[in-house]
């Protein structure tokens, strides 16, 4: 596939670095390089470290370790994380024998969602898809480059394929349609997962209509279908990715939800060619992703290996799917009959329509906040910023308690609302 007509003036401008291009040349034997503008290692203060594990066991930096995850570094990452990672998707998405494909390690993967973005949308001038409603934070790095934002209708399953092509074919602009940006698990802000038979109807229609498909999957790991065996695959494990028979996924992971989301870990997966414009975005950019952070994680994913990170992420879905289901429960017993929900499948979401309710951004800005209740109105994942009767509700970090109580709070908001 040719790429070139997908990519934006800004990233055609892009050229290599003429200092990080030298990188390969160093492990050449016998090289002696005055070269690079690396800092004297001597100079840093640091000589190890460990931390600590809260199942008692240690994961160290030793000196070797240490020194590199001091130093600059690749722009793909460090060769200790970028190798597991590499490894990783060939067994998560099935790509054994795929050819040109790489991975590109980012400060999270709204890094990585920018520079696409960047990559791919001269200011103005494009269209893209997006699911109605979508991730404030993509939006927030889209509006900037204003492409014609296309609402694409989702239910409790995401897209709905047969909408995707009307609203594809009831497009009637003249701006080339450049790609699609969906949250296939766990939706941002619904909660909605996809089932594989959409998956593949939307690479289907992406093929048909030529464009690009950005798999913005950070909840992959927040898959709360129950397994018989932590190895048995759901829909929700089955990825575009995976699919991908035309090289027209870029898809991007995140370790936010299962490691940490300070430690600004994910990465970005695709055809050579477009990771390959990421990287050069990258090398101009932050140069690489911290290093201390690439170095601890590639320890203790090394420690862990593949069976001790599906253990790791198995026991954080059984935490979340507690909370999911305490939040269900508060729900049920104060907000029956005020609100519209479906009870998401993974994520840490529940997108509540407020019934009886026209703009949820005054309802909550109003009167919830003076009750001291918080949700995020609908119209802020609104790509054209319409307002609407729904909320997003976080189920992931507070208790039983709390969540009885800003339920109760909201029904007597509702019980009043209705009233009047
Ligand atoms: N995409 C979506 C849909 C998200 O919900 C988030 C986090 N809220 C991100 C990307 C960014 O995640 P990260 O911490 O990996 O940058």
């Amino acid at each position: 596939m040719n790429y070139t007509k997908f990519f934006s003036k800004m990233s055609l401008l892009r050229q290599p670095s003429p200092i990080r291009s030298l990188a390969p040349l160093l492990k050449l034997p016998g090289m002696i390089s005055l070269a690079g503008g690396l800092p004297n290692p001597l100079s840093f203060p640091f000589e190890s470290c460990t931390f600590n594990l809260k199942d008692g066991s240690q994961i160290s930096l030793d000196k070797a370790a240490m020194s590199i995850a001091l130093q600059y570094s690749p722009s793909e990452g460090i060769a200790d994380l970028y190798e597991v990672l590499k490894s990783h998707q060939i067994e998560k998405h099935s790509l054994v024998d795929r050819q040109d494909w790489n991975i590109i390690i980012t400060s999270g993967s709204q890094d990585a969602l920018t520079k696409a973005f960047e990559m791919l949308l001269d200011p103005g001038e494009d269209a893209v898809l997006v699911e109605n409603p979508t991730y404030t934070g993509a939006l927030a790095a889209l509006h900037p480059l204003q492409p014609e934002m296309i609402e694409v209708p989702i239910d409790a399953n995401g897209i709905i394929p047969e909408e995707l092509e009307r609203v594809i074919t009831e497009y009637k602009g003249a701006k080339k349609i450049k790609f699609l940006y969906t949250i296939p698990t766990g939706q941002n802000p619904s909660g909605a997962s996809l089932t594989v038979d959409r998956k593949k109807k939307i690479l289907e229609i992406a093929e048909k209509f030529d464009f690009l498909v950005l798999e913005d999957d950070p909840y992959f790991y927040l898959n709360l279908v129950e397994k018989e065996n932590i190895n048995d695959k759901t829909d929700s494990d089955v990825t575009m990715l995976s699919m991908d028979g035309s090289g027209r996924v870029l898809r991007f992971d995140s370790l936010s939800k299962v490691l940490s989301s300070g430690i600004r870990i994910g990465w970005c997966t695709g055809p050579s060619p477009l990771i390959q414009r990421i990287h050069l975005h990258q090398q101009a950019n932050s140069l690489h992703t911290s290093g201390l952070s690439q170095g601890v994680t590639a320890a203790l994913l090394n420690e862990w290996g593949q069976d001790g990170l599906t253990q790791h992420v198995a026991k954080v879905q059984e935490l979340y799917r507690k909370q999911r289901d305490m939040f269900v429960k508060s729900v049920e017993k104060h907000l029956k009959g005020y609100v519209e929900y479906s009870v998401p499948t993974a994520g840490m979401f529940l997108w509540m329509k407020l019934i009886g309710v026209e703009d949820s951004k005054s309802f909550i800005e109003e009167k919830a906040r003076e009750k001291k209740v918080l949700m995020v109105p609908g119209q802020a994942f609104q790509p054209n910023d319409k307002p609407g009767p729904y909320v997003r509700a976080s189920f992931s970090v507070e208790g039983q308690e709390n969540m009885d109580l800003a339920c109760e709070r909201l029904a007597e908001l509702l019980k009043e609302n209705r009233k009047n």
